[in-house]
């Protein structure tokens, strides 16, 4: 799927380094809260910086996987998804301020680093 996906983002290898990057932010023992960053560069491979994007790329994998290998992948990014909601904060004003904030997982409260 990987290979035939028309997706910049979505190529070889790219399914696994989302799912490994999801966990590595979810890693950090404790209940401290958890802040997605921006990545400092938008390339295919930079982008896994921001973890929010290892979960675009789970997101648009998941839709192009026929239905077996889709339940699969779903049930370690869903196990993956309880834990990023408990361990990062709601963001009330996401519509104005994350790109993209119709996806859920990007209404959460991010670390900005200024620019400049
Ligand atoms: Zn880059």
């Amino acid at each position: 799927m990987e290979r035939f996906s028309g997706d910049y983002y979505v190529y070889p290898g790219a399914t696994d380094r989302a799912l490994r990057r999801y966990r590595a932010f979810l890693q950090p023992p404790g209940r401290r809260p958890l802040y997605p960053q921006d990545a400092e560069c938008s390339c295919r491979g930079c982008s896994f910086d921001d973890v929010r994007h290892a979960r675009d790329v789970l997101g648009d994998v998941l839709r192009q996987l026929p239905p077996r290998p889709r339940a699969q992948l779903e049930g370690q990014v869903r196990a993956l998804d309880v834990r990023y909601v408990e361990r990062t904060l709601p963001d009330p004003f996401a519509a104005d301020r994350q790109w993209r904030s119709d996806l859920w997982w990007r209404r959460r409260i991010a670390d900005r680093r200024e620019a400049g």
